[in-house]
Order: structure tokens, then C-alpha cells, then sequence
């Protein structure tokens, strides 16, 4: 049997984990030593890639060959990496070439074999396209992907097995490109998810963008050129401004050389600037924050602790925040960067424990993050089409729903089913997931049809439709996300991925 690990697949940084034999789980260096390997891939020109430190390097060299941030694009049908060398990438193919390196580097630290099986976690507010993608990525990398668990739920269990504490606990993830705020009791060893919420580009490069700019434009203001205007002057001004950001987390003020045009300055940015400069990328999070507890109805009285996950909650302005809002210090467990991943590594060893050892004993119940529906007429008579949610969000997973619509017409012989995820009723803010054209015998209007839509674990969607005036089964299917690949495409992406050589 094959080694299952694991895995945060981050926008910025990733990492891999594993239970250890002492029962508690433990991060895998790469092979360069380093706990977290950045998410960042580097097309070569003979077709091999480099993955993490040297690629993230190498940006500001080969602009144009160098890929990051991948992960905001999961799920994002139109949107390919073109490479130098002419091939192009989907975002999955990208974020199997990571997994690929990440398993690698594993099976090189463990030396017990070939890792086979992963956990690969996933933001809470991950809708079904960009969940099943990040499945497709773990085939495409030749691993069999145990579960999608979502990020919050993995740091809390990583706390959970550290503090072996009960409690209400409100987790704030802010990490390089994404922002997620859950809430969830533990209580004897049972993780019970009562809400969660996010806002999916909303993370550590909206930081570095805004000091990006206003570097850039002092450095202008100084008689330079504008360094934006030239991937490889915007890659190296990116390295440089992101290094500055994590200097204000432990320094009031720094100092960033630039150079470009034969004119160099050094411009000095003080934590109080850059904190003006984003107030209102945190105010986001606060706001959201805010809203899901109100939601709950819990108050801050009823949460015994705010959990700091991610690299961007190591800026004073997060915990800060959070102790003005919330009336207490927040709480750091261990590494922020590495909590999600060890969350991942106990589920993986609960999913599919190692030889020898025992099964973590912990139950984990989680919540949809995003309401599930159909379009309909609405009730208006504007002919108008509106979202009718089936399965709300916040529903315990694996959740069913059902929902009884009528036919609009005398005699309609087709029925086209649209299937939504999202909260508004407004067709125009949620997702069409997926459509299917059914047939069904002529009936006066408003006949009815029943639609049943079931959530699995991973928050994947499949559904069903029955025709209550005969009571027989219309049709069922799974989601067939058009924005995601196809099993040909995955094959093809696997034999590729196979014959690519990652270092
Ligand atoms: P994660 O995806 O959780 O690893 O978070 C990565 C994000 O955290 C990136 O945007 C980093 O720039 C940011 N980050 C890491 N360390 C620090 C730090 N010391 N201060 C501010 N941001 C940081």
C-alpha cells in the first residue's frame, strides 16, 4: 500500500504533510529543506520544469515562462498559460506540476515508497467547478485524491490535535489569495462546522499590489520610469515589494532600492503607510466576519477563540483588528503557513491510515459553503428568470434538497434544467453549474416536477429529476461543468505530466 499524505495547495505556497508514528502530524520538507514551497512553476526551454524557490526566482529573468497565483484561476474555464516553448497549460495542468513536486519531494524525505493517496485541501468558499478541478489536478499528478476538505475545517483540526481544547472557535484564514471565516465547535473530538463564508479573491497579493503601486509611483515621482511597464522590471518590483511587506509585520519602517532607466532610489515605506494604503482590503474581512457571526447568532460572547490561518494574518493589522472587533487577543497556533496542511495530514491518515498505526479518532462535519438551485420564472409574471435555491448554504454535508417547480406551458414536451450555486436571487451574482435538456410528456402547465439535488462530501453536486404527474424518473446526472476539462483532457494532461520532469 501506498503512503497517504496531506496536502495545502496554496495560491502562494503549498505544503505536505503526513501523520507521524508519535500520532501527530508533521510537515515534509522539500527537497531544498523548506517547509513550504511556493506554488510558482518555470516552463524551461527543453521542456522540463522547475517548481517553488528557484522558479519563484527566476521570475524576474524569465517573466514570460514563470506562472503563480494559479489557483484563483482553478475552475476558470478561458483562462491558459501560454508558454514560451508554445504549449499551453490549464490551470490544473499547473497545479498537477506542484502536486507533482510535492509528492516527489515527499517520497524523497520518507523514503518508505510512493506517496498514492492525498487529502488536498481547499477554501471553504470553493464553489463545485473550482472543487472538481483541484480533484483533476490530483489525478493528473497520478495521485487518488481521498478527499477535497476544505482549508478552515483542516486548521481547525490541526488546532484541535495541538490544544486538545473544546470550544467555539472562529477561524480566520487569510492567506496569499484568499480569504475564509468559519465557525465551528469542538467538542470530544467532534469538529461540528456551523457556518463559513469567503470572499475568494481577497489575500496577500491584493496587499502587494496596492504597495506595489505606490512604490512604483515614488519611485516616478523620483524621476524614475514606471517599472510596471516591463514584466521583467514588474516581476522584480513584485519579489521586492512582497519581501518589504513581511519586513513591516516585524519592523515600523523599510527600505526598498530600485533601479531602472540608470536612475536608482531608495524609498522608505513605514508600517502606518502601508497600513492606510490597504485598510480597506482588511475592512473586507472584517466586514464578512462580522456578518457571519451576526449570522449565527452566537455574538462574540458565545466563541471562545478567534484562530489566525495564513501567511497574511502575521500582519499586526489582522490581529489587531481582530482584538478591537472581537474583544479579545487572537490566537496563533504553531505556524499559520502550516496549519492547513497538517490539518490535511491527520484526514488523510483518518481516510486511509498507515500500516501499523490506529485511525485518528476524530469526526469532522462540515457545512456547503454556497446555496444550490435552479433557475425559474419568477412568480412575478415579468417572465423574468430568478435563482431558486434548493439546498441553502450552510446545510450539513452530504446534504440532499429537493424542490417541487411547475411546468410554464399547455403541452411543453422539454424541460431545460439550469442548475445554480449561489446565494442571490439574481441570476446575474450566481453560477451556473450546469444544464440539461429533459423531455417529458405534454402535460397541461403546471405540472410538476420535483428536483433533488444531493451535495456529496467534497461539496460535489449531483442531481435528480422526477415528474410527479407520473411519478417516474426524468433523468439524473452529475454536474458536467463545462468549466471544467474532460476525461480525455485529463488523460492526455496525465500522459504529459508523466513524462514531465519537475525539479
Ligand atoms: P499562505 O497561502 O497561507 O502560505 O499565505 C501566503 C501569504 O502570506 C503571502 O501573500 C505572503 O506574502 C504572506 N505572508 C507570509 N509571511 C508574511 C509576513 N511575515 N507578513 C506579511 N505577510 C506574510
Amino acid at each position: 500500500m501506498g503512503v497517504a499524505v496531506g496536502i495545502d495547495l496554496g495560491t502562494t505556497y503549498s505544503a505536505i504533510s503526513i501523520l507521524g508514528e508519535s500520532g501527530r502530524a508533521e510537515i515534509l520538507a522539500n527537497r531544498e529543506g523548506e517547509r513550504i514551497t511556493p506554488s510558482v512553476v518555470y516552463f524551461q526551454d527543453d521542456g522540463s520544469v522547475l517548481v517553488g524557490t528557484l522558479a519563484k526566482r527566476s521570475a524576474a529573468v524569465a517573466p514570460l515562462d514563470v506562472v503563480g497565483f494559479v489557483k484563483r484561476q482553478m475552475g476558470n474555464p478561458d483562462w491558459r498559460f501560454d508558454a514560451a516553448n508554445g504549449r499551453q497549460f490549464s490551470p490544473e495542468e499547473i497545479s498537477a506540476l506542484i502536486l507533482k513536486r510535492l509528492k516527489e519531494d515527499a517520497e524523497l524525505t520518507l523514503g518508505q515508497g510512493a506517496v498514492t493517496d492525498a487529502v488536498i485541501t481547499v477554501p471553504a468558499y470553493f464553489d463545485d467547478a473550482k472543487r472538481r478541478a483541484t480533484k483533476d489536478a490530483g489525478r493528473i499528478a497520478g495521485l487518488n485524491v481521498l478527499r477535497v476538505l476544505n482549508e478552515p475545517t483542516a486548521a481547525a483540526l490541526a488546532y484541535g490535535a495541538e490544544s486538545r481544547r473544546d470550544g467555539t472557535i472562529l477561524v480566520f484564514d487569510l492567506g496569499g489569495g484568499t480569504f475564509d471565516v468559519t465557525l465551528l465547535t469542538v467538542m470530544n473530538d467532534v469538529y461540528d462546522v456551523k457556518a463559513t463564508d469567503g470572499l475568494h479573491e481577497l489575500g496577500g497579493k491584493d496587499w502587494d499590489d496596492r504597495l506595489i503601486e505606490w512604490i512604483n509611483l515614488q519611485f516616478r515621482h523620483e524621476g524614475g520610469p514606471d517599472l510596471t511597464a516591463t514584466f521583467e522590471s514588474e516581476a522584480d518590483l513584485r519579489e521586492k515589494a512582497e519581501a518589504a511587506k513581511r519586513t513591516l509585520s516585524q519592523a515600523s519602517s523599510t527600505k526598498v532600492i530600485l533601479s531602472g532607466g540608470g536612475v536608482t532610489r531608495s524609498i522608505t515605506v513605514s508600517r502606518e503607510q502601508f497600513e492606510d494604503l490597504t485598510g480597506d482590503l482588511l475592512n473586507q474581512a472584517r466586514d464578512l466576519m462580522i456578518s457571519l457571526v451576526e449570522e449565527t447568532g452566537l455574538g462574540w460572547a458565545g466563541i471562545d477563540h478567534v484562530l489566525l490561518v495564513g501567511g497574511s494574518t502575521r500582519m499586526p493589522m489582522v490581529a489587531r483588528m481582530i482584538e478591537e472587533i472581537s474583544g479579545r487577543p487572537a490566537l496563533r497556533v504553531g505556524n499559520p503557513d502550516e496549519l492547513v496542511a497538517l490539518g490535511a495530514g491527520i484526514q488523510a491518515a483518518m481516510e486511509a491510515p498507515a500500516a501499523g498505526t490506529s485511525r485518528p479518532r476524530v469526526i469532522v462535519q462540515d457545512v456547503t459553503s454556497q446555496g444550490l438551485g435552479v433557475a425559474v420564472l419568477a412568480h412575478d409574471g415579468s417572465g423574468r428568470l430568478v435563482n431558486s435555491i434548493v439546498v441553502p448554504r450552510n446545510t450539513k454535508i452530504p446534504a440532499k434538497g429537493s424542490g417541487v417547480f411547475a411546468t410554464s406551458a399547455d403541452g411543453q414536451t422539454e424541460l431545460l434544467v439550469q442548475v445554480t450555486q449561489g446565494d442571490d436571487e439574481d441570476l446575474a451574482f450566481v453560477r451556473e453549474i450546469g444544464d440539461q435538456l429533459l423531455t417529458i410528456p405534454p402535460y397541461p402547465k403546471g405540472a410538476p416536477i420535483r428536483v433533488e439535488f444531493a451535495y456529496d462530501i467534497d461539496q460535489m453536486v449531483s442531481i435528480a429529476l422526477y415528474d410527479l404527474t407520473a411519478d417516474s424518473l426524468l433523468g439524473s446526472f452529475e454536474v458536467d461543468n463545462t468549466a471544467n476539462l474532460s476525461d480525455e483532457d485529463i488523460r492526455t494532461a496525465m500522459d504529459n505530466n508523466n513524462d514531465t520532469e519537475v525539479a
